[in-house]
């Protein structure tokens, strides 16, 4: 402990010297990150909070900036996934003091504008320069989030010793102290994402549910499937290790689509019907062949493709419930309305809304009703951050979570 103070007091010695002196991991261009020595963020605001980091992860959704699937010019902080405790606090932050051990939802959001009002803190007008009612396009964007390019509002990450928290009498939570931050992390975003998934899937008592993507997301969807109450839920992937992790974790059945055709598994499920609901969490970066990647730029002008949503709407049942959590980013050809229309299928999607779930999701982790940290499968330092991108990128070793600590 006295060497920590001690060397906590040297770093701010030194940051009094220098005025930099945080540990940061930097993006460049896609596949250019490094761990760098940066400034400190500062309060600019008088409701943010400066959050010390003390766990950090890596997310799919990083992979796309990371690939260049969603673009980003400036170099900047990436990460929203993360923990920590208060360092310093604005004026007008009323509901945290110095030293409270926070979990910090990664969307950023005002708390009081129409949308936050509204119970939509995702589309939050107010934290996002590139904020715009039409959407879909660039400058035209939904509500901020950290470390997630400039189209949505350019705020550094978490994937650093400290990171500012805008908004701080909104966002972040006070972790209880039975919890240790890493009982609570993955409330910052998979978890809730997951929830969110089956929550807009409308996941009922004895539902047949289908998670397309065994990743962090789609663990955590099959687990809040099972809590709303399914009867039976299904993981589909094709790589064999994550099938074997999400048995492992959120005890589900499992379908490799490279070897079986999920459809087929499923409507012999189901008396021929298809799955009760259907959940995407993939997303644009789906695998596919070197041939497909260049038809998709080249010819469809998309990035990644629509794949796994049409899968999952021809594996979903007549009248049955279709949500995605998985990132899409352009316009897509082939998008298959007709089918979904013939179908009577519900469709939502979206970005989390953290906000809406985060206390209720705490209280079930806190009734020991729900675990989250089996999904990690390597804990890291920060400075390793960059062969941690690689190795989750390229689903080495057989990895599912990443966890970094600065
Ligand atoms: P991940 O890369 O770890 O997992 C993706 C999984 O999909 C992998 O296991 C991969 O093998 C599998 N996959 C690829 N192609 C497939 C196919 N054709 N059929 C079935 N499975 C296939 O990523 P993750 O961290 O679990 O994130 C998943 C998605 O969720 C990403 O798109 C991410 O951006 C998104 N996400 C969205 C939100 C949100 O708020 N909506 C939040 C977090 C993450
Ligand atoms: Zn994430």
């Amino acid at each position: 402990m006295a060497s920590a103070l001690h060397g906590e007091r040297r770093r701010k010695l030194l940051n009094h010297r220098k005025g930099h002196s945080m540990k940061a991991l930097v993006f460049h261009k896609p596949s250019d990150i490094r761990v760098e020595t940066v400034p400190d963020p500062k309060i600019k605001d008088p409701q943010d909070v400066i959050v010390k980091v003390t766990r950090t992860a890596i997310c799919g959704s990083d992979l796309h900036i990371f690939n260049g699937y969603v673009p980003q010019v400036r170099s900047f902080i990436p990460g929203h996934e993360f923990v920590g405790v208060v360092e310093e606090v604005g004026q007008a932050v009323t509901k945290l003091r110095v030293g409270d051990r926070v979990v910090v939802p990664f969307p950023i959001a005002c708390g009081i504008c129409w949308f936050c009002s509204h119970g939509w803190p995702t589309q939050c007008s107010a934290s996002n320069s590139n904020y715009g009612p039409e959407g879909g396009v660039l400058t035209q964007k939904g509500a901020a989030l950290f470390g997630f390019t400039d189209l949505y509002g350019g705020y550094d990450g978490g994937q650093a010793e400290l990171v500012r928290v805008p908004f701080a009498n909104f966002g972040p939570r006070k972790i209880p102290d039975e919890l240790s931050f890493q009982d609570v992390h993955f409330l910052s975003d998979i978890f809730p994402t997951g929830w969110a998934a089956a929550e807009w899937g409308g996941v009922s008592a004895g539902d047949t549910v289908a998670v397309f993507g065994a990743g962090p997301v789609g663990i955590m969807a099959m687990k809040s499937a099972w809590l709303k109450g399914a009867g039976r839920v299904f993981a589909v992937d094709l790589l064999p290790y994550r099938l074997k992790k999400a048995a492992e974790t959120a005890n589900v059945e499992t379908i490799n689509s490279a070897e079986q055709d999920p459809a087929e598994v499923l409507r012999a499920a189901t008396d021929g019907r298809g799955a009760d609901v259907c959940i995407d969490a993939v997303g644009l970066e789906c695998h596919r062949s070197v041939i497909t990647k260049v038809a998709d730029v080249v010819i469809h002008h998309q990035a990644g493709n629509i794949d796994v949503l049409q899968t999952a709407l021809n594996c979903v049942r007549r009248g049955g419930r279709l949500s995605c959590v998985g990132v899409y980013s352009t316009k897509y050809d082939n998008f298959p309305l007709g089918q979904l229309m013939d179908k009577g299928v519900q469709f939502m999607s979206g970005q989390a809304p953290v906000h809406n779930f985060i206390d209720k999701l705490l209280e079930l982790t806190m009734q020991g009703k729900v675990v989250t940290k089996d999904v990690i499968t390597h804990e890291m330092r920060l400075d390793q951050a960059p062969e941690a991108y690689k190795m989750f990128n390229e689903k080495k070793d057989d990895c599912v979570k990443v966890v970094l600590t600065p």
